[in-house]
């Protein structure tokens, strides 16, 4: 499917029916999400409730702004652990947008809550400020053949920019929510941020009920499904020793060559899908030297827990016997490997049936986005559906791809869409005063 084609679906608008929501994309693909009638009954209310149509409004008209803000932040330039700039510029803009009492975590994370009458659920709504990009990266957005383009400028800035809507929107709009709400620009969520900052969030704030994770640009699914992944460095270790006068030595390179020929060979279900690479390798001296170390990165992923764990024990398994033939090749050698986990992302799923999915069809259809599919990848939420807590990732609006490539791009068409879901989600969930209960169960109570 070209990102061309789906622009139809996005514009076309669908009906509801009574109440299933039946979901069917023209490739045959079919979901379903069951509609409570109190689900309906309290969005429904929502949206009828003219503060929140003038809210929607608002956020059109503030889409220009919204799209300059998101190119600002993309040239502010987010490496892995080396989020702070972004981080300090979020915070002011945060601060800016009415969330006076914004502030950085431990942790790096900009956090600002918008308080509700005291008797609600917490609602946790979020974006990443990293990117995969290394320091050095340019990212001076460019305009080219009608796209723009920068590294980083849809994944995860438009994140960003759509909470900076929302803030400001809800500041703007004199709705009094019963649940409160926490904005955050989180770090770690890419590679070897391993979802540091989200972890730090619900490890420093277990008061939250629910979730929303916006990330990346086209609106068309709702993540309720989160993939593990398991990273792991493998570290061959031997004594090495000059290429000529120690010959006969074992290699930790060699040995790693024998574990990456193995591994390259496994074979992992389609369904669950359950998937492995080997992304980078590091090691050696010199060239006239027998290593003495050697080491692989292995990223192991699968949407079963059980897949998961057994891809790792085989992968381990391999490393082992490769180790066992290199010492053997070369008479008593004395390599031996370490397994160092550098990434642990888990696994997990909200319900179809849960109100958080429910409210984001309902909102798609409000809207008129056509919901393709309900989807599974890694993202932040995997980490509080690992607990479940009810958590969902959508899209932040706009077309884009490209993304984790240097040639990321992004198209401004229809990105109103990003913020005005994430506000209806939001505001359904933690219910407003006098017109609509909060969806969201307060765990605390
Ligand atoms: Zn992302």
């Amino acid at each position: 499917m070209s990102q061309l084609n789906s622009v139809n679906f996005i514009i076309s608008k669908i009906s509801t029916s009574a109440l299933l929501l039946f979901c069917a994309s023209s490739w045959g693909q079919q979901h379903l999400v069951p509609i409570a009638e109190e689900t309906l009954d309290a969005f429904n209310r929502v949206t009828a409730y003219e503060k929140v149509q003038s809210s929607l409004q608002r956020i059109m008209e503030r889409e220009s702004d919204t799209i300059r803000e998101q190119f600002r932040i993309t040239e502010i330039p987010a490496p892995p652990y080396k989020e702070q700039e972004r981080a300090a510029y979020f915070l002011e803009q945060m601060r800016a947008r009415g969330l006076q009492d914004a502030y950085l975590d431990d942790e790096g994370n900009v956090i600002g809550i918008r308080n509700g009458t005291g008797v609600g659920p917490t609602f946790l709504i979020s974006a990443h400020l990293d990117t995969v990009f290394p320091e050095g990266t340019d990212t001076t957005v460019e305009l080219r053949g009608g796209r723009y383009y920068a590294p980083g400028i849809g994944d995860d800035t438009r994140g960003l920019a759509a909470l900076l809507s929302v803030i400001e929107t809800l500041s703007d709009s004199g709705i009094e929510t019963i649940g409160d709400i926490i904005f955050a620009g989180n770090v770690g969520e890419e590679g070897i941020g391993d979802l540091r900052g989200i972890k730090a969030i619900f490890r420093d704030n277990p008061s939250i009920d629910g979730y929303v994770s916006i990330d990346g640009t086209l609106l068309r699914r709702i993540t309720n499904g989160g993939t593990g992944s398991r990273r792991f460095e493998f570290v061959f270790q031997g004594p090495g020793g000059h290429s000529f006068g120690a010959f006969g030595r074992a290699s930790a390179i060699h040995a790693m060559g024998r574990a990456i020929a193995k591994i390259s060979d496994l074979e992992t279900p389609r369904v669950p899908k359950t998937t492995f690479t080997i992304g980078t390798v590091r090691g050696g001296t010199s060239v006239n030297s027998i290593a003495a170390e050697g080491a692989f990165a292995i990223d192991m992923r699968s949407n079963d827990p059980n897949e998961l764990a057994k891809l790792e024990s085989r992968a381990k398994e391999a490393a082992l016997e490769a180790v066992a033939e290199e010492n053997a090749r070369w008479n008593n050698g004395k390599i031996f490997v370490d397994f160092n986990l550098i990434g642990d992302r888990p696994v997990g799923r909200t319900p179809p049936e849960s109100h958080i999915v429910q409210v984001a069809a309902l909102t798609f259809d409000e809207l008129g986005i056509e919901l393709q599919e309900l989807g599974t990848s890694s993202t932040d939420s995997n980490l509080p559906m690992s607990l479940n807590i009810p958590a969902i990732t959508i899209a932040g609006g706009g077309q884009g791809g490209g993304a984790h490539s240097p040639g990321e791009w992004f198209i401004p068409l229809n990105s109103h869409l990003g913020p005005q879901t994430a506000l209806l989600i939001t505001l359904s969930m933690v219910g407003i005063k006098n017109v609509s209960p909060p969806l969201l169960t307060n765990l605390d109570n």
